[in-house]
């Protein structure tokens, strides 16, 4: 597999060069130089397959040679080793649970996948792997988790005090091993910023081999491809092969790559991207302006992305047809009130309880589904209710089902080190604990 920058298609990096640098020099984003497409055979005949066995021929058709198969097979099964089920809620609505992993959102996917080929690809003697990584809660859960005891990598995260909720910090914060979590003193963006400034500060990086585990490297988007496969499958298994999905999105990663799964062969009838009040894309896709605004902060806050970095990605796949993408995407967005009546509408209706980021996908795949009715419509749910007690009405949340893995942290030591919003501190941190 062979990729290029968004920005300079004349040249191309090999799978574990992009992996390893996340973002090419001139600040585009790796995209693959071909897209495979996948069999007939194999699409037709995905209801016979597992997730397991579906993200391998995936990997496979999309890495080539990258990975020796063997390798590959392994690695897949070790990361992809939980469920992504699609369950009915009514007559041709479906929810695609993508919360069933380590940290109960579908960035485990991302993480898992990536922390594995980072891995892989360190040569023996190699130089430890520091991976630093900001996080505004999501994040950080699935990248510690996902490298939780790979060997040879080492974790810093870094979390705004007080703004992340109970269970992201139990799980940023309880783990040990080759993960250290930074309660910083700020802001989210406080801590992006020391992040970035680390990646170019020169004694840093002549100390350690730092890398970031951000959501624009090309290992993440790759595993996040597998599970629309497998919704899919499942649905042919129950005789639905006209499919919609519909996305929360916030970076457009995961959006992303549904796209690149649609161009590899997946049938899809149409993408519906629908974000909170941060509603850049959609606004695109209605006037045909890309108008990036700054961030606004709402309930469902991994969905609070102005300008979006993944939507470069997208823009890319469809540059040689801009109609095609107008036609296979439509936007939605909707404001915190609409999001919270949406959360309860969907209690009422199927005593299901979701985030609030599913919340705007249920709202805007019906909204899209009235007009649709020939089309069997799958939101995608990504994260775990649990994650956001706050937001949740209180007599709706009693209903939530505590999985048995957030049981067994609330007895764990909470190990987080206080540090000020200030790169001199994180930095003499970084030096002080090798
Ligand atoms: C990260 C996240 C999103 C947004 O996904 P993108 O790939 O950034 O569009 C949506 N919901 C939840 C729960 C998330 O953690």
């Amino acid at each position: 597999m062979k990729l290029y920058s968004t920005n300079n298609t004349s040249s191309s990096v090999s799978f574990k060069e992009a992996v390893f640098n996340s973002m090419p020099q001139d600040r585009g984003l790796y995209m693959p130089v071909t897209i495979p497409r996948l069999s007939d055979e194999f699409i037709n005949n995905l209801d016979k397959y597992t997730l397991p066995e579906i993200a391998f021929e995936v990997a496979k058709t999309l890495l080539g040679d990258t990975i020796p198969v063997a390798d590959l097979k392994a690695l897949i099964e070790d990361a992809i080793n939980f469920d992504a089920p699609v369950i009915k809620l009514e007559e041709d609505v479906y929810v695609l649970e993508l919360f069933h992993g380590p940290s109960l959102a579908f960035k485990d996917f991302g993480a898992r996948f990536m922390s594995r080929v980072m891995s892989y690809f360190l040569e023996k003697g190699e130089k430890q792997l520091d991976v630093l990584v900001a996080t505004s809660g999501d994040t950080g859960g699935a990248v510690a988790l996902g490298f939780l005891g790979v060997p040879n990598t080492r974790v810093t995260i870094l979390y705004p005090k007080g703004k992340v909720s109970g269970v992201q910090e139990q799980q940023l914060t309880t783990n040990g091993q080759n993960i250290r979590a930074l309660e910083v003193d700020g802001t989210f963006d406080d801590c992006q910023a020391l992040v970035k400034q680390a990646f170019t500060d020169a004694e840093l990086n002549s100390e350690y081999r730092l890398t970031s585990a951000n959501s624009i490297n090309i290992a993440r988007l790759v595993p996040q491809t597998f599970y629309y496969f497998n919704a899919y499958a499942q649905l042919l298994r129950q005789g639905k092969s006209k499919v919609a999905f519909c996305v929360p999105s916030g970076n457009f990663g995961n959006i992303g790559a549904g796209l690149l799964a649609w161009k590899m062969g997946l049938p899809v009838e149409q993408f519906i991207a629908a974000t909170n009040a941060n509603d850049t894309v959609p606004a695109f896709l209605k006037t045909g302006i890309y108008n990036a605004k700054p961030s606004v902060a709402t309930i469902s806050n991994a969905m609070d992305v102005g300008n979006p970095s993944n939507w470069v990605r997208i823009a890319d796949l469809f540059k040689e047809d801009t109609a095609k993408l107008n036609k296979l995407i439509e936007g939605y967005s909707y404001n915190d009130d609409e999001t919270l009546e949406a959360l309860k509408q969907v209690f009422a209706d199927y005593n299901y309880v979701v985030c609030p980021h599913t919340a705007i996908a249920w709202k805007a795949l019906k909204e899209w589904h009235a007009d649709h009715k020939e089309v069997t419509g799958v939101f995608l749910s990504t994260a775990h209710p649990c994650k956001f007690p706050d937001v949740i009405p209180a007599d709706i949340a009693s209903n939530i089902t505590i999985p048995a893995s957030v049981k067994e942290l609330e007895g764990k030591e909470k190990q987080a080190v206080q540090l000020p919003a200030d790169f001199e501190a994180f930095k003499a941190y970084l030096l002080k604990n090798v």
